[in-house]
């Protein structure tokens, strides 16, 4: 009995959902908007927290999502675009790999009517990005440039101090924003000799390291500090992102850095990533730069909504971020400096990172 009852309402469902498709039934039309977020590589936790963030606060607010991650390959990235163009998304987040490699597959989501948010990293030579949404860039700079300052008391100490340079992914906008930003506090000291960069290498044509690899920052290193340090100290190293720190401290350990009689130098790192912020408490990094992911993807949702309810959208920079062909109107967040007295209140403290994470 109970079996036929089972059947009879198996029928029934069936039955209505057959109906319903057919247009006959009294189901609402679909109007979820749906939100294509591109990051660009899963070889960082960051991006995988931004990506992770964004897809809770989009589902929160009762938008659909479509994640992808591209490896750091841009035929990859174009590709992932273009088909969430193709299943209809609404609105396009992007974390470019290359920021000026996008114009064409933006003219088509811009004759779609996406609407395209530049996530984090400016994308360049196109009218068809709507806002971008990221951090003080400089700013972030401008605290590396500060912590080398701080961290080898070139305010007070006399020198000199030899250091050397990294720069991040020439293909991203924010490395010249970094570079130009802790320059901004660091010439002054090489101007006058406070600071001497041993290899003279210096601009970000020099400093770059491409796709922000770890690997090439640490073959650098290797090849600075048998060229110019052999029978000279290296004291502090501007790293512009702790992917690159952690290849540069194990260049560094390679000969001898990191011992009693020979300290690490001041390196810095930026992004707060466990293996860093380890790092730090192992008195190795000494600093990093942390950018709240979850606060930027609570900014870019804010961002979406307002834009897609044609309400006034939260920005509050109208004039740093030339592209090229347009000033994108953006929200910068605010960037926090991060060593070993301060990250268990702004790391731990926030919920950002978990102290079991640091075990
Ligand atoms: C981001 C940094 C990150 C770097 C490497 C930049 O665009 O702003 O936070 O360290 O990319 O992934």
């Amino acid at each position: 009995m109970k079996k036929n009852l089972l059947v009879l309402f198996s029928i029934l469902l069936i039955a209505s959902m057959a109906l319903s498709a057919c247009g006959g039934g009294s189901a609402p039309a679909d109007d979820t908007k749906l939100v294509g977020i591109s990051m660009p590589t899963k070889t960082s936790t960051r991006w995988i927290s931004d990506g992770e963030s964004m897809v809770k606060v989009f589902e929160e607010m009762g938008y659909s999502t479509d994640l992808q991650f591209a490896d750091d390959d841009i035929p990859n990235q174009l590709a992932q675009i273009e088909n969430m163009i193709t299943k209809g998304a609404d609105v396009l987040v992007i974390a470019a790999i290359d920021g000026t490699t996008l114009s064409d597959v933006l003219q088509q989501a811009k004759d779609a009517g996406v609407l395209v948010i530049a996530y984090d990293r400016l994308i360049s030579k196109t009218a068809n990005v709507d806002y971008y949404a990221t951090f003080d860039n400089f700013g972030v700079g401008v605290i590396m440039g500060t912590q080398i300052e701080t961290g080898l008391d070139l305010k007070n100490a006399e020198g000199p101090f030899n250091i050397e340079l990294f720069g991040g992914s020439p293909d991203d906008t924010n490395a010249f924003y970094f570079y130009d930003g802790a320059m901004s506090v660091l010439q002054p000291y090489i101007d006058s000799g406070k600071l001497v960069v041993q290899s003279g290498q210096m601009g970000m044509d020099k400093v770059g390291t491409l796709r922000w690899d770890g690997i090439v920052a640490q073959a650098r290193m290797d090849n600075l500090l048998s060229a110019y340090y052999t029978d000279k100290r290296v004291d502090a190293v501007l790293s512009p992102y702790d992917g690159l720190s952690i290849g540069i401290l194990s260049s560094l350990k390679g000969v001898g850095y990191g011992s009693a009689d020979q300290p690490m130098p001041v390196v810095t790192g930026q992004d707060a990533e466990v293996a860093s912020v380890k790092s730090i408490i192992a008195g190795e990094q000494t600093y990093t730069v942390f950018k709240d992911t979850r606060e930027l993807a609570k900014q870019t949702a804010a961002m979406v909504d307002a834009a897609l309810k044609g309400e006034e959208v939260p920005i509050n920079d109208t004039k740093t971020y030339d592209n090229g062909v347009k000033i994108v109107p953006s929200y910068l967040l605010i960037p926090y400096s991060v060593d070993i007295t301060n990250y268990e209140e702004l790391l731990i403290g926030s919920g950002y990172i978990t102290a079991d994470q640091l075990k």
